[in-house]
């Protein structure tokens, strides 16, 4: 039988009536002929409500026991699902990640899935089973304690899945109806696409991170699953959704498919350093050791043996990078006169696998932002992303002028 795999997100499960209707649906695809591997998430809500708990009562927590007692809200969805579904008279039954068992490292709270050895469930499947209910988001450690896959993690949970199982399909549903070209609360012509290729959803995470774990992503590209983001709010529709997939199972692609941004940004800038050999490494080290997340690098053409050099990272991290810098400096490794930062931009992004085959993407992008007056501060590339980093008053209005130029709103 082939297999299909359907993930339900909190807000599909978030009450027994909802549970009902995704139990639904899961007794379409049965009835098509899938044997059907459903993935839950726990229902909205109690997720946090469990980190609360456990971080009332200890801010330093113990991590084995924060996933004993954050995995334990899929454990609830899995068995009333596996419930309801008997309720409809289809073969159904339950299994919390231990006992399938997917594998993970020790990493508790940000555990990654190792193996999923297929046997115990495929063996049901072939006593009659026909629905496989498992708890997404947690898994068992090699010592032989759950783990969990950071938040967001049963999209990862159903992708792995989908793997082992070498499912047809993995179908993620939740609250929205799709990915879409931009932010809709941002700019009210952004569209829905149908299909977009596995990397520029990577690349559009600042929009799809709320849709899908980014992990889940990479899974999906990394062992080529189909994946389709659907609402389970939605009638059912074999074309509802929108499909990610590998770039050669989409026909035409336009140039530009998506404008994302990240509002919170900080650009900082070490002046006057010197040109030498090693000097990037003596400045990019400390600032990873420390854990800031380095994204776009400038370095100024040297002048007289010293440059200017500068770096973006997320705007809760600039202290950070602050002080790893200057005790850099303190012991001798790097010098420089002075480090500013500038904590008010935003960092807006085209992307689309079209940009490969076809240029004056930047200039186009570039020529917008003047026309509405705003500067661009710093800008990077890649081979399907063109990045500026640009005042965080005007990022609403970059996208909106940038989703316009390039047309986004037709299909
Ligand atoms: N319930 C977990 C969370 O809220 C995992 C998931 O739903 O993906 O993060
Ligand atoms: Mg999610």
């Amino acid at each position: 039988m082939p297999v299909l795999v359907m993930k339900f997100g909190g807000t599909s499960v978030a009450n027994i009536d909802r549970i009902r209707r995704a139990a639904k649906r899961v007794g379409v695809e049965v009835a098509k002929g899938y044997d059907v591997i459903v993935i839950v998430s726990a229902m909205s809500g109690k997720t946090n409500e469990l980190v609360g708990w456990v971080g009332e009562i200890s801010p330093l927590y113990d991590a084995r026991e924060y996933d004993a007692v954050v995995s334990s809200g899929e454990n609830v969805t899995a068995g009333l699902m596996a419930l309801v579904l008997q309720e409809m008279d289809i073969p159904a039954r339950s299994w919390q990640g231990w006992q399938v068992p997917v594998r993970t490292t020790s990493a508790h709270s940000q555990a990654r899935i190792e193996e999923i050895p297929t046997d115990n469930i495929n063996q049901k499947f072939g006593e009659g089973m026909k629905v496989a209910v498992v708890a997404g988001f947690q898994g068992v450690s090699p010592e032989g304690r759950v783990t969990t896959l950071g938040r967001g993690g049963s999209d990862t949970t159903a992708v792995a899945f989908a793997a082992a199982f070498d499912a047809e399909r993995c179908d993620i549903y939740t609250d929205v109806d799709g990915v879409y070209t931009t932010d809709p609360r941002i700019s009210t012509n952004a569209r829905k696409l149908d299909r977009i290729a596995f990397e520029e959803m990577l690349e559009l995470a600042s929009l799809g991170a709320k849709v899908l774990q980014t992990r889940s992503v990479e899974l999906a590209m990394r062992y080529n699953v189909k994946l389709r983001v659907l609402s389970s709010f939605e009638e059912m529709d074999d074309n509802a959704g929108t499909l990610v997939c590998a770039e050669e199972d989409i026909m035409e692609s336009k140039v530009v498919n998506g404008i994302a941004y990240s509002r919170d940004e900080a650009k900082m800038t070490l002046i006057s350093v010197a040109d030498r050999p090693g000097i990037a490494a003596a400045i990019f080290g400390p600032l990873a050791d420390a854990g800031v997340n380095v994204d776009m690098i400038i370095q100024n053409i040297a002048e007289e043996g010293r440059t200017d050099m500068t770096f973006s990272c997320p705007v809760d991290q600039v202290l950070r990078a602050e002080k790893a810098l200057f005790a850099a400096k303190e012991s001798g490794s790097i010098n420089f006169h002075d480090l500013v930062a500038d904590k008010n931009v935003a960092k807006v992004s085209a992307v689309g696998i079209g940009m490969r085959s076809q240029s004056g993407v930047a200039a186009k992008m570039f020529k917008t932002l003047s026309n509405e007056g705003i500067n661009i501060k710093v800008i990077a590339t890649s081979e399907i992303k063109i990045s500026v980093l640009i005042d965080r008053k005007y990022m609403e209005l970059a996208v909106q002028a940038l989703h316009d130029a390039f047309e986004l709103e037709k299909a």
